[in-house]
């Protein structure tokens, strides 16, 4: 090797995380657990490509601020830009706007996949991650929106959540539209400041909210953040709009018709909340799964109606006992604009999407990952290259058996390859060494019994009785007995 060849620091970039064994388990048995529930309620399967024309991903993204928008852009040999997308909403609204002719419609699709955003990471914020998410294009029913509802949290229960782990918050852009219409505040700009403001009632309590509707709030550190301007009754009214939360759903609506009532858009979107909860009712959904919760605003831009926010409700701690924040779980809404961008007629479509890397992590911390350790391989031992062809037969018959095997192909002696094997998590190592050749027998080692005695697990001289650490059978009898170990295991 030359000496003086380039070596790079091995290290990956901020945002994208190397996911091993353990971390793709969890996260493909959420994928299957969520897309069984999307399927049950009809939903196809769609899967697009990772990049799509810039101009098809549209102004929406996540955090406009940032130079290149948000995304990881390039351009393409013809000159065009292309973007890996950042959801999986805006390449379904182009699938649907291309195909809307020969597509059955309402269209009812579900889609998962890495999805890459051009941000700053975080704890739990990555720029590269999995979403998976059912959307429902061309039906303007609120019947549609309270089906995503229930899909969320269905999912959330199929991924191992109980009941009562957490709750799907609903609100509606519509009442606070209403609401600021109502107050003579129609410039796009003071909307989403009052939007930024209300997001942030759980950080900074109502005081720090009033501040950020009216004239702006210093912090701590003296920085101080323009506020959106409103006038005191103005600001008055979208804090007790925010504030309307109450036990229940119909106690809310009846609160919501109180602040927001009389403007026609408010007005809509109560009525949109109406028709929700009682679909919702029908579906069986409780009130203590989806609750109606004015606060939630939901970042992206291009919701117009009801939206939707998961939200984790244990508190998980961390190794040193610190509470573990998770954000949302998985949001969604009703967003009557996108295909139109296109095709220039408004086609409404509503949909939620788990942040599926979030949610893993979230069921981790909360100890409800379900079997987190990985069974491994059982592993024949190499002892001698003459007989690899020996070794290499009892692999292939436990794998015909549906049994993981594979033969040790490391260059170490016995102990290390019995030490590879216990690293591996195997539940069992096959020596078919020259006394076991010549005799027509196989040695099995029980791993799994080594691993129990040594972790406490079991009491001792019970499980010597019944379980010997290792036994020599004829080799005819190598699946049955590995079959004995794995139907054993605690
Ligand atoms: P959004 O597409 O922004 O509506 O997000 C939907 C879900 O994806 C959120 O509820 C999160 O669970 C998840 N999510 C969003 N951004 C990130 C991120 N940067 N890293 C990990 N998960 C994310």
């Amino acid at each position: 090797m030359n000496e003086d060849a380039f070596r790079p620091e091995a290290r990956n970039p901020r945002g994208f995380a190397d996911k091993r064994a353990r971390d793709l388990r969890a996260e493909r048995r959420i994928v299957g657990a969520v897309s069984q529930v999307y399927e049950r309620y009809g939903f196809e399967a769609l899967d697009t490509g990772a990049f799509e024309y810039a101009d098809a991903l549209g102004k929406f993204l996540p955090d406009a601020d940032r130079p290149n928008e948000g995304v990881f852009a390039l351009q393409d040999d013809d000159e065009q830009w292309i973007a890996l997308r950042y959801d999986l909403t805006a390449p379904l609204a182009r699938f649907a706007a291309q195909h809307w002719e020969t597509l059955p419609k309402p269209f009812r699709r579900y889609a998962f996949g890495p999805v890459w955003r051009n941000e700053k990471p975080g704890p739990g914020r990555y720029r590269e991650f999995v979403q998976c998410d059912a959307d429902t294009v061309g039906s303007d029913r609120p019947e549609a929106d309270a089906e995503m509802i229930a899909m969320a949290a269905e999912g959330l229960e199929a991924a191992g959540l109980p009941r009562g782990a957490y709750v799907v918050k609903i609100n509606n852009r519509k009442l606070l539209n209403g609401l600021l219409s109502a107050a003579g505040v129609s410039d796009t700009g003071q909307k989403l400041g009052v939007l930024r403001a209300v997001d942030k009632l759980d950080r900074l309590g109502a005081d720090g909210v009033r501040l950020l509707l009216g004239e702006g709030r210093k912090d701590e550190s003296g920085a101080f953040t323009k506020g959106a301007g409103l006038n005191a009754k103005a600001a008055e009214s979208v804090l007790a709009f925010v504030q309307a939360g109450a036990a229940s759903r119909s106690a809310t609506l009846d609160k919501l018709a109180g602040v927001v009532g009389g403007s026609a858009e408010g007005d809509e979107g109560l009525a949109e909340l109406a028709a929700i909860g009682a679909a919702l009712t029908s579906l069986g959904v409780a009130e203590d799964q989806a609750v109606f919760e004015p606060s939630i605003v939901r970042g992206l831009e291009y919701y117009t109606g009801a939206v939707f926010e998961a939200e984790l409700l244990l508190e998980p701690t961390d190794e040193k006992g610190h509470p573990v924040k998770f954000g949302s779980i998985g949001g969604g809404g009703r967003y009557d604009d996108l295909v139109a961008r296109f095709t220039g007629q408004r086609t409404p479509a509503t949909g939620f999407s788990f942040g599926v890397s979030r949610l893993a992590a979230a069921l981790r911390a909360a100890g409800r990952e379900g079997d987190s350790e990985a069974r491994g391989p059982v592993v024949v031992i190499a002892f001698d290259q003459a007989h690899m062809g020996e070794y290499f037969a009892a692999a292939s018959e436990l794998r015909a058996q549906g049994i993981a095997a594979e033969v040790y192909l490391g260059g170490s002696g016995m102990r290390a390859q019995m030490k590879y094997a216990d690293r591996r998590l195997s539940p069992a190592a096959v020596i078919l060494g020259g006394d076991e050749l010549a005799a027509g027998t196989v040695t099995v080692k029980d791993l799994d019994l080594g691993r129990a005695l040594a972790s406490g697990v079991t009491d001792n001289s019970e499980w010597r009785e019944q379980r010997p650490g290792q036994i020599n059978v004829p080799r005819g009898e190598l699946v049955a007995t590995i079959r004995a170990i794995l139907d054993a295991a605690p």
